[in-house]
């Protein structure tokens, strides 16, 4: 039965879970899990894409449960690997118990749209892999906070912190795009953009660009980057590996031809490019 408030939907770039949520915030039920327990409804059947949990979800906001369809986040047969609508992600890029979020994003969605505030801000499918470092709107770095609980229930949490993400959102700082989280976006919702990387699972492609970066950031000549982060690293990869295979052979050639390492030192100097492959071959 359709609930008595409804909210905007945003299809194909808000997980179920959000949307259940926020009908949850917007009909006056104390939490999420308390509105799924009602309806005898689990997290999982919800994020996995259940028929059964979509058609109630479907029902629950008005709305055709064509629209409800995909966006699914579940493991992959009994491997580390799981996914997020088309792509893979492994194991470190799971968001764990923390919520993830653009605080400027989140005050936007307070802002705009129909019905009450506090139930428009919408997780978007992108955050929830730490894959995806950067709002790929405003181009600053995503935000994490626990959720100690895992109670996934992000209308709840702004609820409690919004002077801090209001906060966020003024303090934060604009990052130069690195156009790894755009890349990633793509692929999660199944589209391709890179005829090189795509031919790789997702997870594998954004191992290949960090290894590739940090390989490239060791061995740069007369370069300084004693703070590399994750982004740096996966940036400078990402912008050898999207331009293929060839592009990758000319970083490690250049290196070795710089440094001419003996056949004793070949195991240090490769340490990254082995594990490189490694990623390769995961
Ligand atoms: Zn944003």
């Amino acid at each position: 039965m359709r609930l008595r408030v409804t909210v905007d939907y945003h299809d194909g770039v808000e997980p179920r879970l959000s949307l259940a949520a926020r009908l949850a915030f917007a009909n006056g039920y104390p939490s999420l899990r308390d509105f799924l327990a009602v309806n005898s409804l689990s997290l999982k059947a919800l994020e996995t894409g259940q028929p059964k949990a979509i058609a109630m979800l479907a029902d629950w906001a008005g709305i055709d449960v064509e629209r409800l369809k995909g966006n699914d986040i579940k493991s992959v047969g009994v491997s580390d690997v799981w996914q997020l609508g088309e792509a893979s992600m492994s194991r470190d890029m799971r968001p764990g118990k923390t919520h993830r979020y653009c605080p400027k994003c989140v005050m936007e969605d307070m802002e705009c749209g129909s019905g009450r505030s506090g139930a428009r801000p919408f997780v978007r499918m992108s955050w929830l892999t730490r894959a995806v470092q950067q709002c790929t709107s405003h181009c600053t770095e995503i935000v994490e906070a626990d959720d100690p609980k895992g109670q996934r229930d992000f209308p709840r949490y702004v609820e409690k912190y919004l002077l801090e993400i209001q906060q966020q959102a003024s303090a934060i700082a604009d990052a130069v795009p690195t156009f790894v989280a755009e890349y990633v976006e793509t692929r999660i919702r199944g589209g391709s953009s890179n005829e090189f990387l795509d031919t790789l699972a997702t997870h594998v492609a954004v191992d290949l660009c960090r290894n590739l970066g940090r390989f490239e950031i060791e061995h740069a000549p007369n370069e300084q980057l004693p703070d590399s982060s994750w982004q740096v690293e996966t940036m400078r990869g990402f912008t050898r590996a999207s331009a293929g295979p060839s592009a990758i052979e000319t970083v490690v050639a250049d290196a070795v031809d710089r440094e001419r390492p003996i056949a004793l030192e070949m195991n240090a100097f490769f340490r990254q490019a082995s594990s490189l492959a490694a990623s390769q071959q995961g």
